[in-house]
């Protein structure tokens, strides 16, 4: 028998072990992602499973909802949910504010920041650029006196 047959068969079934795992770890994604939005739905009120939006029953348990926004509820507790509603803006308009202001905080650090290392950085940049100039002066007498850069007249 052809001694090679045993290592194409095995780098086939390696091929094929890790096509599967692929397979697996995509599959395993898509479900994470799946079971992450299922929990970031609304809870029922009756039994606390996921609530698809704009329903009046739950999916789960097939008891009665009502909806205000994004706010599920037993019937009979609209004024509750409105409540609710209002109390989750304010919070997020808070939240929005104080995100505003550390966005301000921080590009006034920068501001500071940057006035503060101008004069350093000038005078690192005015070092580097004279040492510069002076090797450029350098490499040009010296190119001059062994003759490497052709006379153009
Ligand atoms: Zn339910």
């Amino acid at each position: 028998m052809d001694p090679n047959l045993f290592d194409r068969i095995n780098t086939l079934q390696n091929y094929q072990n890790q096509k599967t795992n692929q397979a697996t770890q995509a599959e395993l994604a898509a479900l994470r992602q799946q079971l992450a939005e299922e929990a970031n739905k609304p809870k029922c009120p009756h039994c606390g499973g996921p609530s698809e939006q704009g329903f009046n029953r739950c999916k789960n348990c097939g008891m009665e909802v009502i909806w205000w926004g994004h706010f599920v509820g037993k019937p009979g507790t609209m004024t509750h949910l409105i409540m609710a509603m209002e109390q989750y803006e304010i919070a997020k308009k808070e939240e929005q504010r104080q995100q505003k202001q550390l966005d301000q905080l921080k590009k006034q650090q920068w501001k500071e920041w940057f006035f503060k290392t101008l004069p350093i950085s000038f005078s690192v940049v005015c070092v580097v650029a004279t040492v510069l100039m002076f090797l450029l002066f350098i490499l040009v007498v010296c190119a001059n006196v062994t003759g490497v850069v052709p006379d153009s007249s």
